[in-house]
């Protein structure tokens, strides 16, 4: 255990760190202005500062009909940026945004207009030159063609053409309104990609490894657990990579409009689904808490819903939804989670633990999603370092979920073994009772039988023995049977011989692959063995403990196996009849014996 929480310790500090340098290094990259001399980063002007926006609520206005810059401002209304927040939330209405670009410092003959949202669904850009009309230069975006976007890159970027005094961008999305703008040079277009493409490799490749090593896991031991929690990774990994644009980039280009349109409400519900029926796993809910463990089977089916709907449904129907479900369903993890916590299920502090963490990733992600917060890179990387330290810790709970059903099973195991124990031993003697005499006598006289093997069996008895209750009490005598018993046992030479209580003061002993010279050899050192304890018993005409035996021998196995028993019973009969303390051959092996020696004369 204190190796897991060094190990966890060090994830969890090394985990953020590793997380704001890919954060730090990408923000160098977009947000530090450098204006002068020669730099790794590129050049980068935001051009939030000097830029107007219009709102065109029919989605009908026609401003780039307007060469007149001023007329044009004043006529649409325009307003300046500056000041407003760059993410506008989900809003679906036309924006329009004009861009003087004589506002800015600009030092560099090779000028674009970065984008950094991958997510808008249409851009046009309109170029205003000297003395021209309005051209329409580029249109693209997520739900046009990829090969739309005049540089390849999983955001936008637009070549500026040369003597461009304005730049007009007609905006229109379904999902989050977000306009990271700036002019930058060819430099920083390089650098952006490096940069980026390194905190999001790590990222990807992280999720990548412990899914595919997850899957290995399930399949080696099939534990629900582990389907549930790759899942997990999986719709997340796809979300992500929907989110960051990477997922039109590398996967789906080709045809990529519908994917873009529907996978975030597949994605998102189909997370949702997976995440409900780990939590129900882990945190055991149906054994400890099976009213949370219905709403949470009735959570998964609504984000089941979700995501089947998503296949079908405009994206601006169920973005609202899909930004709410998250939310409802984490907090019942929380809550379910705290309780479970309470009542010391296993691993649930762990699962609180990451919760926790990925919750505050997600939640500030959310509210920036919502344009409550600014599109800072902690607000924007949130989500993936939330979702980071949440999949490595809730990988350590579902490892000490493991470890709490093997302990189980093995617990269960040892009872069933227990059990199993107190069915077969006699508790007064330590030796197996009747009932294992008689599975074990089942077996070895059908082996015998099979092999053609000869099989004994010794019926014992003691002397006298009610009268020795009678003179030394019960107790005394419960004493005296666990002596006799213990001496019997340690006069058992061969590994197969086995001893067993037959019932009050009987036992009996099964010789596997024993002829009857065998069988008489044992019978008879058994006999001298408890004599010769010497164990007073006042009552018996010896003065000390004896026993009598009735040996048994099977060799042509015709007749049914309890012969065998019938014929010591009755041997044994006869050693009391002949004055006990000695043993007796039964009727067949007598004539055996008798044939043997006339022969052997
Ligand atoms: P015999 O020499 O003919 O075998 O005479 P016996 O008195 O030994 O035989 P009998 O069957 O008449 O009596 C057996 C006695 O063994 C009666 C019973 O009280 C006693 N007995 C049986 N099981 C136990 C036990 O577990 N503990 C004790 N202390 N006595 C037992
Ligand atoms: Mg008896
Ligand atoms: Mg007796």
């Amino acid at each position: 255990m204190p190796r897991i929480l060094v190990a966890l310790l060090l994830m969890v500090a090394t985990l953020p760190s590793l997380a704001s340098h890919a954060v730090n290094k990408e923000s160098t990259g977009n947000k530090t202005p450098i204006l002068h001399g020669v730099s790794d980063e590129g050049h980068y002007y935001p051009a939030f500062d000097h830029a107007y926006y219009f709102v065109d609520g029919t989605g009908q206005a026609n401003p780039q009909l307007e060469q007149n810059v001023d007329e044009l401002i004043q006529g649409f209304g325009f307003k300046p940026l500056k000041g407003v927040s760059e993410n506008f939330g989900y809003e679906h209405r036309v924006h329009w945004i004009l861009i003087p670009l004589h506002s800015y410092d600009l030092q560099e003959s090779d000028k674009y207009l970065e984008f950094d949202y991958p997510l808008l669904d249409f851009i046009d850009l309109y170029v205003l030159q000297a003395g021209q009309p309005w051209k329409l230069t580029y249109q693209t975006g997520d739900m046009r063609p990829y090969d739309s976007r005049p540089i390849d890159h999983r955001v936008f970027f637009f070549p500026i053409p040369e003597k461009t005094d304005y730049l007009l961008l007609r905006l229109q999305t379904e999902g989050s309104l977000v306009m990271p703008i700036a002019i930058v040079n060819g430099a920083h277009v390089y650098t952006h990609q490096n940069n980026t493409t390194l905190g999001y490799g790590l990222f990807f490749g992280a999720l990548m490894i412990m899914c595919v090593y997850n899957l290995f896991v399930y399949f080696f031991t099939r534990e629900q657990g582990y389907f549930f929690y790759v899942s997990t990774l999986f719709f997340i990994l796809l979300y992500q990579l929907a989110m960051s644009g990477y997922g039109y980039e590398w996967i789906w280009r080709e045809n990529g409009q519908w994917v873009n349109e529907h996978i975030q409400p597949i994605t998102v519900g189909l997370t949702l689904a997976s995440v409900c029926l780990f939590t129900r796993e882990v945190l055991q809910l149906k054994h400890y808490f099976p009213l949370f463990d219905t709403a949470f089977l009735i959570a998964s089916r609504l984000s089941l819903a979700t995501a089947f709907m998503g296949f079908f449904t405009p994206l601006s129907l169920l973005i609202h939804f899909i930004s709410i479900l998250p939310m409802v369903i984490i907090s019942m993890v929380l809550v379910a989670g705290a309780y479970a916590y309470r009542s010391n299920v296993s691993g649930s502090g762990l699962f609180l633990l990451a919760w926790s963490a990925g919750l505050l990733g997600a939640f500030l992600f959310a509210l920036h999603q919502l344009g409550i917060l600014p599109s800072s890179p902690i607000y924007v990387h949130s989500l993936k370092v939330g979702v980071l330290l949440n999949t490595v810790l809730l990988s350590f709970t579902l490892v000490s979920h493991i470890n709490f059903l093997k302990a189980e099973k093995q617990r269960a195991e040892q009872v069933a073994h227990d059990n199993y124990r107190l069915a077969l031993i006699d508790s007064l003697t330590g030796i197996p009772n009747r009932r294992a005499f008689d599975h074990q006598f089942r077996l070895e006289y059908r082996r015998s039988q099979r092999e053609g093997s000869p099989l004994s069996v010794l019926m014992i008895d003691v002397d006298y023995f009610k009268a020795y209750n009678d003179t030394y009490g019960h107790r005394k005598g419960d004493e005296v049977l666990a002596k006799v018993a213990k001496t019997l046992s340690g006069d058992l030479a061969r590994p197969g011989d086995s001893l067993f209580r037959y019932g009050g003061e009987e036992f009996v002993v099964l010789l596997p692959d024993t002829d009857i010279k065998g069988a008489v050899y044992l019978a008879d050192r058994l006999v001298k063995g408890i004599s010769e304890d010497r164990i007073p018993h006042n009552a018996s005409p010896l003065e000390h403990l004896t026993i009598s035996i009735g040996v048994g021998t099977e060799t042509r196995f015709e007749a049914d196996s309890l012969a065998i028993i019938e014929e010591a019973d009755a041997a044994l009969y006869d050693a009391k009849s002949n004055g006990r303390n000695q043993y007796q051959m039964g009727k067949s092996s007598k004539n055996i014996h008798v044939l043997r020696g006339s022969q052997s004369s």
